[in-house]
């Protein structure tokens, strides 16, 4: 079974991938319920021919026939690939012969083809380049989804052949990853019900349906409110500080919305807003903050309160009928962290510290302030403010000195490329031939190191109002020895349109993020599984996002960054003394950083921890009161996201798991560490890195294939060092 199938089929997938994570890939939709019965499906049938997803794409690699995909193809294909794939299951599960890892396993694996096709381009289109037909087709879908998983998983007499087969596994004499496969089955769908009783079942299945159009409902909103929710601005005086080119841009934003003679500010995913470090009206920029921590809260139809309480409640009782304390208990268990103690242990040794750190922070901000005669006390809407005049002072430069040398192109193909070839030896090539579903997007193929084709690779790095914001990779195909697939990556960014004929400069986070997500990418192009159900990025999510932080070691790798960090008016290499303040800086604001990770990692958990009964009615004083139980309720840092746009852990895949990025940092400074060691950016180090680690996927244990890349258990030292929380 493909992962993103299976996601869809696990309802585990993101409805928004708002994350950096691979497995954030969004799976909203799927059809409709038994075989052969729906009207959806009637009102199709005959309309399939010409239906690009009826077959393979004949593009290389299977790379998705965007120019022929059109929106009327969508529920269609999902009709029919829902029902051939019922087809197959009630076939294997009626199978007469006795269960046999082929006929029941493998046949498992095969099954569903024409469903992943179309969810797989469905769920990454409608994050990266939605319309109003395919929100609506999403939203129509989401519970037609959840129904069809459970048709799946809870089919008794499927889930008999599997269990037969898992009791037996020791006489199978099954290799390792086929042995992995067949506990993996065992333990899907056990965890999705498989031994409720009918009567349970029946609740699961309601349970699960509502779950899905919410989670849909929930990031559908968060789209547009944050979209609704973009700051119009009168006068280009108001917005002194922000450069010329910002403003140029600011003036196209109004423009496109119609709006004469007026400037817009867009907002980002996160509390905290980019243009809240460089305004100096402090009233626009209180605005500005105010828009971002009320999205979803202040009542109108995208308010979020009432739905994140009725995701909350109903993944409490759905956890109490599958025997879970709580959904967050049952959500770990099948992670690398375990238990929810282990989860609350971390992050409550953390926050002290990292809140510490924060408030220390805040007095050297307050004192800029009090130097300047300001009268005021520091407010969350002046921190990147005057962290900006500090790091100015402190390292003398700010972002705007950097992003010159920083152009889009330059850093993907001399930095983020240039990396992956000195480390692994791949090499790019750029593919105008393929079509795209957005003139901005560009296409790459892949050639590993003995000059073999391998995989292609999707840039889509431009922010639009049709594309949900963070930043995010997925796979198209995934690699998998039993299909003879291989890799079609895609990285999604959130870098703002530059007006027509300027360059695109990014801010030194921006060229971070296109690291991490390469890193992803890597993840899945290094794939060198059987089974698509472990291709790739197919890890627990709290171990996913360790590859892709490893990654972004790259990007202030001095050789590295003097091959990409060029000016773009005459290609001068940054300048030595820039670099080396840019690395002092590093551990610059880090209390903030963890802080404000910590109050969201926190406030996840608080939400997903409750018993049904626990469940408030009031989702703002509840968040209020979580983060000061946690110790973590301090103004000037608000979480990284408020309970009403969390939409990793409300929109889909990361409940209970927004620690993962944080405990994913174990591993990431730990590797890190042996990169340095043992003589930093060279193919000796990039091949083991990806033999030992990258080519694994979840065919094996996860911590295994770090003590076998790192050599010993992980330790926490170089994560608490690395982020100011331990001296060094
Ligand atoms: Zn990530």
């Amino acid at each position: 079974m493909n992962k993103h199938l299976l996601l869809i089929l696990l309802g585990t997938a993101l409805a928004n991938p708002a994350s950096h994570a691979a497995s954030a890939t969004t799976a909203t939709a799927t059809p409709t319920a038994e075989p052969g019965s729906t009207v959806l499906q009637k009102k199709h049938v005959g309309k399939l021919a010409g239906n690009p997803f009826t077959s393979a794409s004949k593009l290389p690699y299977q790379y998705p026939a965007f120019d022929q995909i059109k929106n009327a193809h969508y529920a269609p294909a999902f009709s029919e690939g829902m029902r051939l794939h019922g087809l197959e299951i009630v076939a294997i599960a009626n199978n007469h012969a006795a269960p046999t890892f082929e006929n029941t396993v493998i046949a498992m694996e095969r099954a569903g083809q024409m469903l992943n096709r179309v969810s797989t381009v469905f769920s990454s289109l409608t994050a990266a380049n939605t319309n109003p037909e395919m929100e609506n087709l999403s939203r129509e879908l989401a519970p037609k989804l959840a129904a069809h998983q459970d048709q799946v998983f809870l089919n008794a007499r499927l889930f008999q052949r599997i269990s037969k087969l898992y009791e037996a596994r020791q006489a199978l004499q099954l290799d390792a990853e086929s042995a992995r496969l067949l506990e993996r089955y065992y333990t899907d769908f056990v965890r999705a019900g498989a031994k409720l009783s009918d009567k349970d079942k029946q609740k699961l299945k309601s349970l699960n349906a509502q779950l899905a159009s919410l989670g849909t409902q929930f990031s559908q909103n968060v789209l547009k409110e944050t979209n609704a929710s973009a700051i119009i601005v009168d006068s280009k005086a108001e917005l002194q500080g922000l450069s010329e080119e910002e403003i140029a841009s600011a003036a196209e934003a109004a423009k496109t919305r119609g709006l004469k003679d007026k400037f817009v500010i867009p907002l980002v995913n996160t509390t905290g807003q980019p243009f809240e470090a460089s305004l100096t009206n402090r009233a626009l920029r209180q605005r500005l903050h105010e828009a971002s921590v009320n999205r979803g809260s202040h009542g109108g139809e995208f308010d979020n309160r009432q739905v994140a309480i009725d995701l909350a409640r109903l993944r409490a009782e759905r956890a109490t009928l599958l025997g879970y304390a709580n959904h967050a208990a049952y959500g770990l268990e099948d992670e690398t962290a375990k238990t929810t103690t282990a989860v609350n242990k971390m992050l409550g040794e953390l926050a002290p510290a990292a809140v510490n750190n924060a408030r220390a922070e805040a007095a050297e901000l307050q004192k800029i302030i009090d130097a300047q005669q300001g009268g005021f006390k520091l407010a969350a809407w002046d921190w990147a403010f005057y962290t900006e005049q500090l790091r100015k002072s402190k390292y003398s430069f700010d972002d705007s000195q950097l992003r010159p040398y920083f152009e889009l192109k330059n850093v993907l193909e001399n930095g983020v490329f240039f990396a992956a070839t000195k480390l692994y030896g791949i090499t790019f090539k750029e593919r105008t031939d393929l079509p795209v579903y957005h003139p901005s997007v560009k296409v790459y193929e892949i050639f590993d190191a003995d000059g073999k084709s391998m995989a292609l690779f999707i840039a889509d790095m431009y922010a639009r109002d049709t594309k949900r914001g963070g930043a995010w990779m997925n796979a198209y195909v995934e690699q998998s020895s039993l299909f003879g697939t291989h890799p079609v990556i895609a990285n999604h960014l959130n870098i703002p349109q530059p007006p027509a004929g300027q360059p695109t400069l990014l801010t030194f986070d921006e060229v971070r993020t296109a690291f991490h997500e390469f890193g992803h990418a890597l993840h899945g192009l290094f794939s060198n599984v059987k089974y698509p159900r472990f291709s790739g990025t197919n890890v627990p999510r709290d171990f996913v996002e360790y590859p892709s932080q490893v990654n972004e070691m790259w990007a202030t790798w001095p050789e590295v960054l003097k091959n990409y960090a060029r000016h773009y008016q005459n290609s001068e290499v940054i300048p030595q003394s820039l670099v080396d303040k840019i690395t002092a800086a590093n551990k610059f604001n880090q209390g903030f950083a963890t802080t404000e990770y910590l109050a969201a990692s926190l406030l996840d958990q608080r939400w997903h921890q409750l018993t049904p009964a626990q469940v408030p009615k009031d989702a703002l004083a509840f968040e209020a009161a979580a983060l000061k139980q946690a110790g973590v309720d301090f103004a000037p840092v608000p979480p990284r996201y408020r309970s009403t746009y969390f939409s990793h852990i409300f929109g889909g895949g990361y409940s209970a798991g927004y620690y993962a990025y944080l405990w994913s940092e174990v591993l990431d400074a730990e590797s890190v560490e042996w990169f340095k060691e043992n003589g930093g950016l060279n193919r000796k180090n990039g091949d083991w890195f990806r033999q030992q680690l990258l080519s694994k996927g979840g065919s094996m244990d996860p911590l295994l294939s770090f003590r076998n890349f790192r050599g010993r258990e992980p330790r926490i030292d170089p994560l608490l060092i690395r982020r100011g929380l331990k001296a060094e």
